[in-house]
């Protein structure tokens, strides 16, 4: 069977490079060969020939060097007659595929058609690779499913992206049949596409796949800490940790059997609904490499089968469809049905616990008016007034859950979920309202989620939905006093007052020897997990990536070194590290898998450091851009020098205060000054220094290392006065 698949991806892949030549000459012609070539905002370069050569694609000339090695690998296309008794030429003739189509779509950057246009998103950029990164990591994102193709009716098109959706998939979409593309057909239904709601467009030509192979590449590169050129590993990467499947929908021609061909290299195998010859023993993939004629109504199920994915999902008894993916999906005025909270309504989302006796499991009551009760329109108030009980519960836990309900409610197709504690302002859209969707649904999805995220903390669940004004006000006044007191204990909480800190290893799925070591002054680098959520995470999994942590003997109280920290890790990285120091980046500093919201770097003219978040896409003044730092800085190592972090670390007053503090800070971007400036300020007033904030320097000010020195002298900066860094 498989000799026809592999003389048709050959066959592709031939027609693909040929592709690859004609589109570089045209390049070459125009812009000549210097000219500069790049997907944006990467520091991979052209990520698969990158990751599979080392070559860092820069110009039009560095094109051709790689489609060299494409057309090395390039088999002669068998004749139809001769049986081709391995995959292997297959295999190369869809590398060589995804080389071509690379060097196609760095010049459709240079000279056009732009591959970002209209609904098309193109490439990926670091950004996008870090922030949806972690939910590979984390397994709120189980894989992704590469779709190419379109479905036979806009309706099984719509279907199958819910399903999957469901399944909390992200969907990559490319290519087309017949002239019309899986994403277009979402898009005429109105479906909201974009990394938000995980149905990425990313291109109507076939050539785009290759967006989705080189996201997986690179995301070998940045979490798993493998190195270019180890393609092998790369692969193996993929095939072991990225749980990613090809769909195929409608025709498959040539140069799609060559893009199969290509992901069979990743241990993705093509799952089609068109009659494609079936590659069915195993060997690169996990199962079946190619399975043909899987009906629309199962094709869902079948990838995953054969994938070997597993998806836990969760079964929320609501009217409306459920999973993270429709967290990111806005809701628009004009498809609202009411709005929750804003400006001058009262409103609230709170937790509080309570004895066993208290309460009833599963109670939930809407006091006043539900939505078929209230007028279309905005301004309704609504108090969720949320009540647990457990032996293991402790009121520690309360903010947790709160926090955590923004995500559980968001992820209701149709509910938009703003803000939390007394600052709301959701949105139900007519769509779910229409379906059926009530106020005591959200008593039922809290009710659902608690009990499944948080089985092991609590025993009951009652949720009580106030929606009289009058009613929401008067209980506004107990829960504000609550939140008082939740924020002082909080203050309250230091390094100093603790004995215990908690490791977190989630990431080391993707980088092996790394460990964020989190205490209440420091984050872990992602900012997704505090001191407290380490602690709840590991009462809920004692056997979890959250660990207590002894910080046992002192060892050097400036630098954060204690023997019980230092051997955690030890045990922790695989016995790569043995020390590791809390509060200094230069002297051990704690490992960065991939995750940072931030990366601080030493400026060493400066005697200071600059840090810059993942939002920025520029030059920074130690002259690397935030990707190319990540680069050197990730993949589950300590790089003296270099660290990263979470922002909420640099307003804390042990922000490498074992290299000087806050003091050191030099430089960073102007937004983030603007995000989280109020922070740094009262950290910089604590600390005894005045007017901080102004005399940090950001990109309006300063780019160069120089600019910021001169900057610095200008304005008097501290760090100018302190002893050398190192
Ligand atoms: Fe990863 Fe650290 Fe965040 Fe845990 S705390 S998820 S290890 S970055
Ligand atoms: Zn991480």
């Amino acid at each position: 069977m498989s000799k026809l698949i592999c003389t048709a991806a050959i066959r592709g892949a031939h027609k693909i490079v040929k592709q690859a030549e004609e589109k570089l000459r045209e390049a070459i012609d125009s812009k000549g060969k210097g000219a500069k070539v790049e997907f944006p905002d990467t520091g991979y370069y052209l990520p698969i020939i990158y990751s599979a050569t080392a070559l860092k694609v820069k110009t039009l000339e560095d094109c051709e060097e790689a489609l060299g090695y494409a057309r090395a690998l390039l088999p002669p296309i068998p004749e139809e007659k001769i049986y081709l008794p391995y995959l292997g030429c297959a295999l190369d003739a869809g590398i060589a595929t995804l080389y071509a189509e690379e060097i196609i779509e760095a010049c459709k950057y240079l000279i056009g058609p732009n591959p970002v246009e209209g609904i098309w998103l193109g490439a990926s950029t670091d950004v996008i690779l870090r922030e949806r990164g972690i939910e590979f990591v984390d397994g709120t994102a189980p894989g992704f499913a590469a779709v190419v193709g379109a479905a036979p009716t806009n309706e099984i098109a719509v279907q199958i992206a819910r399903e999957l959706q469901e399944k909390n998939l992200y969907v990559f979409i490319s290519a087309n049949t017949n002239g019309k593309s899986f994403a277009e057909q979402l898009d005429e239904e109105g479906v909201q596409l974009g990394w938000e709601t995980r149905l990425i467009p990313f291109g109507k030509s076939i050539t785009s796949t290759i967006y989705s192979l080189g996201f997986a590449n690179k995301a070998a590169l940045s979490f798993g800490g493998i190195a270019p050129a180890d393609f092998t590993k790369n692969l193996i990467y993929n095939k072991n940790r990225i749980f990613a499947f090809v769909m195929a929908l409608g025709e498959v021609d040539d140069e799609k059997y060559a893009n199969a061909a290509a992901a069979i290299n990743y241990g993705f195998p093509t799952i089609a609904d068109t009659d494609i010859p079936a590659i069915l023993p195993t060997g690169v993939c996990t199962y079946e490499h190619v399975v043909p004629l899987i009906p629309h109504d199962k094709i869902v199920e079948k990838c995953i089968e054969v994938r070997g994915l597993k998806v836990a999902v969760a079964k929320v008894d609501i009217p409306v469809s459920y999973g993270a993916a429709f967290e990111g999906e806005r809701i628009r005025k004009d498809d609202m049905q009411i709005e929750i909270g804003g400006p001058g309504t009262p409103a609230f989302e709170y937790v509080v616990m309570r004895d066993n006796s208290e309460i009833e499991d599963g109670k939930i009551e809407v006091i006043g008016p539900d939505i078929d009760e209230m007028e279309q329109g905005p301004g309704k108030p609504l108090g969720v007034y949320i009540e647990v009980s457990g032996r293991k519960m402790q009121d520690e836990f309360e903010s947790i859950f709160e926090r955590r309900t923004h995500h559980f409610l968001g992820e209701a197709q149709g509910f938009f979920h703003m803000g939390q504690r007394d600052i709301i302002r959701h949105r139900i859209s007519k769509d779910a309202y229409n379906k059926g969707f009530r106020l005591h649904h959200i008593g039922k999805i809290i009710h659902s989620k608690y009990h499944e995220e948080y089985g092991a903390l609590l025993d009951k669940v009652q949720v009580t939905l106030y929606t009289i004004k009058e009613d929401v006000e008067k209980k506004l006044d107990e829960v504000k006093a609550a939140f008082a007191v939740r924020d002082e204990r909080a203050l309250g909480m230091t390094d100093a007052s603790v004995n215990i800190f908690y490791s977190c290893t989630l990431c080391q799925s993707f980088a092996p020897s790394h460990v964020c070591i989190i205490s209440p002054e420091r984050s872990g680098l992602c900012g997704a997990v505090s001191w407290l959520d380490g602690k709840a995470g590991y009462e809920i999994t004692p056997t979890g990536p959250n660990q207590p942590i002894e910080k046992g003997k002192l060892i050097d109280e400036k630098l954060g070194l204690w023997e019980g920290t230092n051997e955690f890790l030890y045990q922790s990285s695989n016995k790569e590290f043995d020390q590791v120091s809390m509060y200094s980046m230069v002297t051990h500093p704690m490992t960065s898998c991939g995750c940072f919201e931030c990366i601080s770097a030493m400026l060493p003219m400066t005697n200071g450091i600059m840090t810059v978040d993942r939002d920025f896409t520029g030059m920074t003044p130690c002259g690397m851009k935030f990707s190319t730092l990540a680069g050197t800085v990730g993949g589950g190592i300590q790089t003296p020098g270099f660290v990263g972090h979470s922002k909420f670390y640099m307003s804390s007053s042990k922000f490498i205060s074992g290299d000087g503090g806050l003091a050191r800070q030099v430089w960073m971007p102007k937004q983030l000054k603007d995000e989280i400036g109020d922070a740094i300020s009262e950290a910089a007033e604590e600390a005894g220094l005045e007017d901080f904030l102004s005399k940090i320097a950001d990109e309006t000010i300063a780019q160069t290392e120089e600019e910021v020195l001169e900057y610095m002298q200008k304005v008097n900066h501290p760090a100018l006065a302190m002893e050398p860094m190192f």
